[in-house]
Formats: C-alpha cells, sequence, structure tokens
C-alpha cells in the first residue's frame, strides 16, 4: 500500500518546532487489517514519527497519511468492542452527576464518536433530551442497541449538521487522539454549546504512570492516534478554544480482565492463546478497576458568552 505522507505543525499551539523527536516513525501500511483504525482493538505496537511539542506538550505525529485516507479507514472500520464499550460508558458516566450540577438544563447533549451509541444510553437514564450521537463506522452502528439506535448519525462530525448554541453537553471519548484538527473540533464543539455548557472529553494522558512504565510497548502509542495530551496539553487546547473553568481528573477504568489481558504487552501469538483460553473461563470475565492512564477533561462555555 502506497501511502502519501504529510507534515503538519503542532495541532494544538501551532508551534512549528520539531526539534524534540519522541520516537521516529515504526510501522508498516501491509500490517494494517480491519480493526486498525476500529476501537479497543488488540495493540500493533506501530506509530508514525512522533514529535513532543515544547511549548504545549503534546506529542503528535509528523509526517502522517493525508486526512481522506484516514477519513475512509474510519468509514470501512470493523468492531468487536461491544462488552468493553458498556464498561467504558458506565466509568465515564460517573462523571456525570458533578457535571450535570453546572449546567443551564439537561436539553440536548451530543456524543461524537459514540460507537454503539452506549453512552447514549447513559444519558437518556440520567434524564438528557434530544440526545444524538455521531459515528463514522457503519459496523459500529449497526452493533447498537435498539434502544439508542434512532439517535445515531452516521458519517464524522460536522459542526454544519447542527444548530448553534442548541447542546447543553457535548461528550468526546478516546476520540480526540484520533481527529487531523482537535483544536477545530474544540471550537466547533463552543460554539454548539449553550452558555453555560460543557465539552466532556476522555483521552490518554502521555504522561500517565503507565505509560511512562510501558514506554512505546504501551497501546496508546498506535497509528489510530495522531496526537496524545498531558494535563499540559489538554488545558491549552480547551483554553485555546475559549473554554473555562477548565478541571482535569484521572479515570479509574473498569474492564473484564480478559481486557485488560488484551492490552498488556505479551507477545501476540501468547496473548492469542491466553486469551481464548481466559474467554472459555468464568474468571476471564470478572471485572477489575485499574487506573489505564486515562484522563477525564472538562470544559464550560461561560454563562455571559454568546457567539
Ligand atoms: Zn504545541
Amino acid at each position: 500500500m502506497k501511502i502519501e505522507m504529510v507534515t503538519r505543525l503542532c495541532p494544538v499551539c501551532c508551534s512549528a518546532d520539531q526539534s524534540h523527536i519522541f520516537a521516529e516513525a515504526d510501522f508498516d501500511p501491509a500490517a494494517w487489517d480491519e480493526y486498525a483504525f476500529a476501537s479497543r482493538k488488540t495493540p500493533e505496537y506501530m506509530h508514525y514519527r512522533l514529535i513532543s511539542c515544547p511549548r504545549c506538550d503534546l506529542l503528535y505525529a509528523s509526517p502522517l497519511p493525508g486526512l481522506e485516507m484516514l477519513a475512509q479507514a474510519y468509514m470501512d472500520a470493523a468492531y468487536d468492542a461491544g462488552v468493553e464499550s458498556e464498561y467504558a460508558s458506565k466509568t465515564y458516566a460517573g462523571f456525570l452527576p458533578a457535571i450535570m450540577r453546572r449546567l443551564p438544563d439537561l436539553g440536548g447533549a451530543l456524543d461524537i464518536g459514540t460507537g454503539d451509541g452506549a453512552f447514549l444510553a447513559q444519558l437518556l437514564a440520567r434524564g438528557f433530551e434530544c440526545v444524538v450521537g455521531v459515528e463514522p463506522s457503519k459496523a459500529a452502528m449497526s452493533a447498537a442497541i435498539g434502544s439508542v439506535k434512532p439517535f445515531i448519525r452516521h458519517g464524522l462530525f460536522r459542526v454544519e449538521d447542527f444548530r448553534e448554541e442548541s447542546f447543553s453537553l457535548v461528550t468526546c471519548f478516546q476520540t480526540v487522539e484520533h481527529l487531523y484538527d482537535p483544536l477545530k473540533l474544540c471550537r466547533d464543539v463552543f460554539a454548539l454549546l449553550k452558555p453555560g455548557g460543557a465539552l466532556f472529553l476522555i483521552c490518554h494522558n502521555r504522561r500517565s504512570c503507565s505509560a511512562l512504565f510501558l514506554g512505546l510497548k504501551s497501546p496508546i502509542f498506535d497509528t489510530e492516534h495522531l496526537q496524545l495530551f498531558s494535563h499540559s496539553s489538554a488545558f491549552f487546547l480547551l483554553d485555546k478554544a475559549g473554554f473555562k473553568n477548565i478541571g482535569i481528573m484521572p479515570v479509574l477504568n473498569k474492564y473484564p480482565l480478559h481486557y485488560w489481558l488484551k492490552l498488556s504487552p505479551l507477545p501476540l501469538k501468547l496473548k492469542q492463546e491466553a486469551l481464548a483460553r481466559l474467554r472459555r473461563r468464568h474468571f476471564g470475565n470478572l471485572s477489575i478497576s485499574l487506573p489505564a492512564g486515562n484522563m477525564a477533561v472538562v470544559g464550560y462555555k461561560s454563562r455571559s458568552c454568546s457567539i
């Protein structure tokens, strides 16, 4: 597969300083399969050249494939993460009570990169109305349960598809790393939020203990991830997009034991054999909470702010 690669500036602060190379490119497009751009896949340990931005602390890929190739890859992505998606949605919903107390109302919630819509069910259960999810992968959408399917729109998120100041909450989980232009997404979300509304992101923390411990064997270093955030770069991102009262909190992820094994840095063949055995055993489905290096990032649009 011949892939045209393009270089870019830091996609958060626009710094052109690329002197801090974190890792040289290590990937083989021939090894990409239908799960290469799927959520919660088995790690492949491939990545583009990664630059550490000295200004905002973002770790970002440059050069990387062009936007059109990546957009098509997400449309074609396979999906087999229903169980993990359900677990993740419950973990992320744990942050909702504190966020909801500050929202102007519960009218209008948008979930960008909603996958099978598991989080839409959490929003509806907490009383949100006018809920909508956007998802580019048809395979993920078709895995949605019947009660949320009508609320999912197929395609990539486009700000022009929604009305300005029509949402109280916009969520975007494990997706901001995959975007070509994360700052544009945050600015677009800002325009769609009502005054007092919130953007709630979940993303990987490149400075987490697990990332530091595993190094390039951490599953966060992957060709799916075009950038990786830290506290500093996540704050920089939301602040630059206009958000106030920005809060960043660690996430304690709860998943079945077999999923933790899937993320582990064991050799692939050994991992596949162990996974097959573990999935057949009852204890393979035991749920375990671990700090997997995720962070919750929340920012609010000022109540006095009208666009
Ligand atoms: Zn930067």
